[in-house]
């Protein structure tokens, strides 16, 4: 994950953590694949690896075609351009999230409009998309935030009501459940990233994923440099580079396999942290959402916490480092980044109070009660005497 801007000193201090905040899991499994295609000699963009990860993460969605991507933002840039996203068009994105969705708008040269989020889970909502329609909106992209699915039904109704392209960022949602069904398999085209810090990882890499034919031979050939497979080197449209390697794909395939396990465990994560946080601080913080209707994978467990502003959290951060402890602040609202400042409709009022508020912490497989126990503590100490 990129690094932000004031958290630049942080990184040089990564080996003293004691709990960083995500570690990937790479087992006896993801070796022996990996070996498998670097032995078959197959390490570029082609190999069984890559089909078979495709096909197998398509049918753990509920989707029906994957196409492997270099990453989730390339994944993404795939999605819009494949949509006919461009010049003169508005597309809706979250005004709290992760920055590449909205950077891949302004990449395809249409505008992203900012939208606020929904106060109990963070995403965006349907009222919220519908503050910030026009009639230049071609597409929303609903991002599944720290987990936790968005509110799809009513999102899902309104674009199919009003011709718009939804597009699924589920870069931090993998397995998450909407209504019983896995995010991804909802929207026209849906995105994942497998950095090194999401759910199912491959080093760096991404997939869409489509349930419509021509969607996904447009993705491939936007993918694969815009070439005709019938005919070498015949062009027919301008394309990218954006395809993951046999190698990555590799992992990837022993990586879905121990995923649904890797979930269960980063629940137990989650409820974990919200019963020890619940008994430390009482109703002064406001825990990982889950609301009644999804299962949250807890991506990276971030809580709000009352007391707190940016610069008070920058404080606390380094306190919490001293102890080993690796945390992050919630993302700052888009519209305050300096690329994105000056569009004075942009300020969404809830998007600025959970950023304002918010913490990650140390959310990976194998963090044990007793760990958890460690960093609440000091995390209810710094708090209680030194903010
Ligand atoms: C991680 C992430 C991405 C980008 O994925 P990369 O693979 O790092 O390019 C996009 N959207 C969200 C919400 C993310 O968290």
């Amino acid at each position: 994950m990129a690094e932000n801007v004031q958290s630049s000193n942080f990184v040089a201090q990564r080996p003293r953590f004691r709990y960083t905040l995500a570690r990937p899991v790479l087992g006896e499994q993801e070796r022996d694949y990996l070996l498998e295609a670097f032995d078959s000699g197959w390490i570029s963009s082609a190999g069984e690896f890559i089909l078979r990860f495709q096909k197998e993460f398509a049918d753990y969605i509920g989707s029906k075609y994957g196409i492997a991507t270099s990453n989730g933002t390339t994944a993404i840039h795939l999605a819009l351009v494949a949509s006919g996203i461009g010049k003169g068009d508005e597309v809706l994105v979250p005004d709290l999230t992760f920055i590449s969705p909205a950077n891949m708008v302004l990449q395809t040269g249409a505008k992203p409009v900012l939208v606020d989020s929904n106060k109990d889970y963070w995403g965006i909502d349907v009222d919220t998309i519908k503050q910030k329609l026009s009639e230049r909106t071609r597409a929303v992209i609903a991002v599944h935030l720290y987990g936790h699915p968005v509110d799809l039904d009513p999102i899902v109704e309104l674009c199919n009501s009003k011709n718009l392209i939804l597009i699924e960022d589920c870069a931090e949602a993998h397995g998450a459940l909407y209504k019983g069904k896995r995010v991804g398999g909802f929207g026209h085209i849906s995105c994942f990233s497998f950095y090194g810090n999401k759910l199912l990882t491959t080093g760096e890499g991404g997939m869409c994923l489509t349930r419509d034919p021509s969607i996904e031979e447009k993705l491939k050939l936007l993918r694969d440099h815009g070439a005709d497979r019938k005919q070498h080197f015949w062009h027919p449209i301008i394309g990218y580079n954006y395809r993951m390697t046999n190698l990555q794909a590799a992992i990837g395939c022993a990586q879905l396999q121990s995923l649904e396990k890797r979930i269960e465990n980063y629940r137990m994560v989650g409820r974990e942290y919200a019963s020890s946080l619940k008994e430390k601080f009482g109703s002064h913080v406001t825990p990982h959402p889950e609301m009644p209707w999804s299962r949250c994978v807890f991506w990276m467990y971030t809580l709000l916490i009352d007391s707190l502003d940016p610069i008070k959290r920058e404080r606390l951060r380094s306190y919490l480092a001293e102890e080993g402890i690796e945390t992050r602040p919630i993302f700052y609202p888009i519209s305050k980044l300096p690329p994105y400042q000056g569009d004075a409709e942009m300020s969404n009022p809830n998007a600025i109070s959970i950023s304002n508020k918010g913490i990650s912490l140390p959310t990976y497989e194998g963090l044990e009660s007793t760990d958890i126990d460690v960093i609440t503590n000091a995390l209810h100490e710094l708090v209680v005497n030194k903010l």
